[in-house]
């Protein structure tokens, strides 16, 4: 919109920040448009700073599982601001999120906060080479791990490799211990295993791929992964990020029934601040100093506002109805599936809990080389006419859609008349 003020604050803001934004699919690249600047979001609501009203499946790409300015969220935020914003010292809501976290995740029994999911996974993985004594890393091709450098390697092949660097400034000797395997394929990573693994420090993966879209472990691959990892003494690093207190309230782990080495955890863990954090056996976390001999350390670590956010957050998910919504998204998932195929265009949507992803595929999307196949000029098509009509989808095809406790009956109705009336 040439004349909207979103298109005015995003051409003020390219001369100003890199693109015009402060994390690069926020651009809107992918899909032909412009970002919006928003104003306010409320429950299951954004406005934009033109005042125009849009349905979120973004969510801040995660945190917001209750809708925006929930308001005992809020409520909590404004009690801890004015008791000030931070100390450098201790204070009494770490010690409770603590309890949150470890009390919903069995497999944690220790746990450090971070400021960011990077964080929490670079830090995962100082801990892992420092328990195991080895350096090499195992990932999965398409898993997004944060924007750490041993985590930005790019696939050769669809078979495992050697990595090499997916963006410059990465050095190749840092992403040299990084080893790559397609998604749910057991045999490509029992034959990395094979071959490196007495140098494998840890598998880090996202136990629901949720950054290339929404690829499901098949039935029987999260096991293997765990068998893997016992049989060659790799720590199992579980990426949940996106899925802790999502998939189910105890994470994918709980959902799957798999118990990780490691977990990583951000976005709902802060209820919409900024919060990561790792946590695991205690036997490794008290390698972590001060206790032990691994240094981590933040200065706004353990923030009492968005210690107060988060706990507020996990005390009121800790009783949410999960299955409620996961019905009410699969209800929805169906009827948009069904609106699409009327249409004749080729579509997938994966869902799991409160995530769906529509890829313009006709062939089931099970790694990342399915995900590319993907027609995403018909995304691009689809996510154009929906934002004019007030749907606001993440602005890339490899993204999840994400619902949250706050999306209304009458939500998923409007955007389902949206899709109705979308033009391929
Ligand atoms: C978002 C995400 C990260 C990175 O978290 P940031 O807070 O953006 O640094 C890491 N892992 C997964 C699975 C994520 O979805």
């Amino acid at each position: 919109m040439p004349n909207s003020l979103s298109h005015q604050y995003f051409i003020q803001a390219q001369a100003l920040i890199p693109g015009g934004v402060n994390s690069p699919v926020r651009a809107c690249h992918n899909v032909d448009s412009e970002p919006l600047f928003i104003r306010k979001g409320e429950g299951a609501h954004l406005t934009d700073v033109d005042g125009r009203e849009y349905i979120d499946f973004v969510l801040s790409w995660g945190p917001m599982l209750l809708g925006h300015a929930h308001p005992a969220v809020t409520a909590a935020i404004q009690e801890a601001a004015a008791r000030g914003t931070s100390y450098g010292a201790p204070c009494a809501d770490e010690v409770a999120l603590a309890e949150a976290v470890t009390a919903a995740l069995p497999s944690v029994e220790m746990v450090r906060m971070v400021n960011s999911g990077t964080e929490a996974t670079m830090s995962a993985l100082r801990l892992a080479r420092a328990v195991t004594g080895r350096s090499k890393l195992v990932k999965c091709i398409g898993c997004y791990h944060g924007h750490a450098d041993p985590f930005l390697a790019a696939a050769g092949s669809g078979l495992a490799t050697f990595s090499i660097p997916g963006t410059p400034g990465v050095p190749d000797a840092v992403v040299a211990d990084t080893l790559l395997a397609p998604y749910n394929d057991l045999d490509a990573l029992e034959a990395v295993f094979a071959a490196h693994g007495e140098e494998i420090a840890a598998l880090i993966i996202e136990p629901v791929a949720a950054n290339m879209g929404l690829v499901l472990p098949g039935e029987g691959y999260l096991e293997g992964v765990r068998a893997l990892c016992t049989k060659y003494g790799a720590l199992l690093i579980f990426d949940e990020v996106i899925t802790g207190f999502r998939a189910a309230f105890g994470g994918a782990q709980a959902r799957f029934g798999i118990t990780p080495d490691l977990t990583t955890f951000g976005k709902i863990i802060g209820g919409g601040l900024p919060v990561g954090a790792f946590g695991g056996k205690a036997e490794y976390m008290r390698r972590i100093a001060p206790q032990g001999d691994v240094y981590q350390a933040g200065t706004l670590s353990g923030n009492p506002l968005a210690m107060a956010a988060g706990l507020a957050t996990l005390n009121i998910l800790r009783t949410a109805d999960y299955a409620a919504l996961e019905r009410k998204v699969r209800a929805f998932v169906a009827e948009l599936k069904a609106i699409l195929e009327g249409k004749g265009v080729p579509i997938q949507i994966p869902t799991l809990a409160s995530m769906f992803c529509p890829y313009f595929s006709a062939e089931p999307v099970t790694c990342f080389a399915d995900v590319a196949k993907a027609d995403a000029a018909l995304f691009t098509t689809f996510y154009k006419q929906m934002r004019a009509q007030g749907i606001y989808l993440a602005p890339s095809a490899f993204e999840t859609g994400m619902v949250s406790f706050a999306h209304s009956d009458d939500d998923f109705q409007r955007t389902l008349d949206a899709a109705r009336k979308v033009r391929f």
